[in-house]
């Protein structure tokens, strides 16, 4: 078994916190920059032209699930059967109304 000295110990406690805190801090400022790149005033101007109904707050479990076809609330579009968002008025493909 090899001696450790205190500088080794230190250093490899170091990497260990680091390893430990990384992935979080590193999410943590994901979610932040996320937030920040989210624009209010392209929503608001959106609803107003009509071409969302309402504000969309979809969830993980949203994006997720309407990335296949059997998720109730996915809209699609009767022109180019593209899958939308709920909530949605116009297509995102080719712009077609979706009731
Ligand atoms: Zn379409």
């Amino acid at each position: 078994m090899a001696d450790l000295s205190t500088v080794e110990i230190a250093f490899r406690l170091f990497v260990a916190g680091v390893a430990m805190v990384g992935p979080t801090l590193l999410f943590l400022g994901f979610w932040r920059f996320m937030m920040w790149l989210r624009d209010d005033r392209l929503i608001d101007t959106l609803i107003a032209r009509g071409t969302l109904d309402e504000r969309p707050a979809p969830s993980a479990a949203d994006i997720l699930a309407t990335a296949t076809a059997s998720h109730p609330g996915a809209r699609r579009c009767p022109l180019c059967e593209k899958r939308n968002l709920p909530g949605v008025r116009l297509c995102r493909e080719c712009g077609e109304r979706i009731r």
